[in-house]
């Protein structure tokens, strides 16, 4: 099922998400739901809160769909280590038509928990890296434009603030 992608500034966007406890049914329904959600909206990731749901639970496909091995489902993730620095255009399901460079980790050492509720380690470099960063990010209720620079961010708001105003968001 297609679930409905929110938009900045909806509220649950900036809400910590709770940790999985149950890994059940109903979590890989979610999951398969939101793996959907992606797709159809030719996204990269997407985090539980950008459909309105505040869990610690995101989806990660680089190939968006074409590899099934680039399909990632990770609940309860976390970084362990990370080093290094990339500066590159990021975009954001929840803020469509923005796209702006930041500053995130080359590198990104991560845990986390499949559907399964196994744990499992892996690495990530570059766009992966990236895709991990931001959507760990928003599990903490935390979105990119709080990553960019003060004055990106304010040019950022702006220009939404204009879409709104013209009922285009
Ligand atoms: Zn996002």
């Amino acid at each position: 099922m297609i679930l409905k992608v929110v938009k900045y500034p909806e509220p649950v966007l900036t809400q910590p998400g709770e940790k999985v406890t149950e890994f059940n049914d109903e979590l890989r329904q979610f999951v398969a739901d939101m793996f959907e959600t992606m797709y159809s909206s030719q996204g990269i990731g997407l985090a539980a809160q950008q459909v309105g749901v505040a869990k610690r639970v995101t989806v990660i496909d680089l190939s968006q769909g074409k590899d099934p091995a680039q399909k990632l489902a990770l609940i309860n993730p976390e970084i362990v280590t990370s080093s290094g620095r990339q500066y590159e255009e990021e975009g954001c399901l929840s803020f469509p038509d923005i796209r702006e460079k930041i500053v995130r980790a080359a590198k990104v050492h991560i845990r986390a928990q499949n559907e399964k509720g196994e744990w499992f380690e892996m690495d990530g470099e570059e766009l992966l890296a990236r895709a991990f960063q931001h959507e760990f990010d928003h599990l903490d209720g935390i979105l990119f434009t709080q990553r960019m620079s003060p004055l990106k961010r304010s040019m950022c708001l702006r220009k939404i603030r204009k879409l709104q105003a013209e009922g285009n968001w």
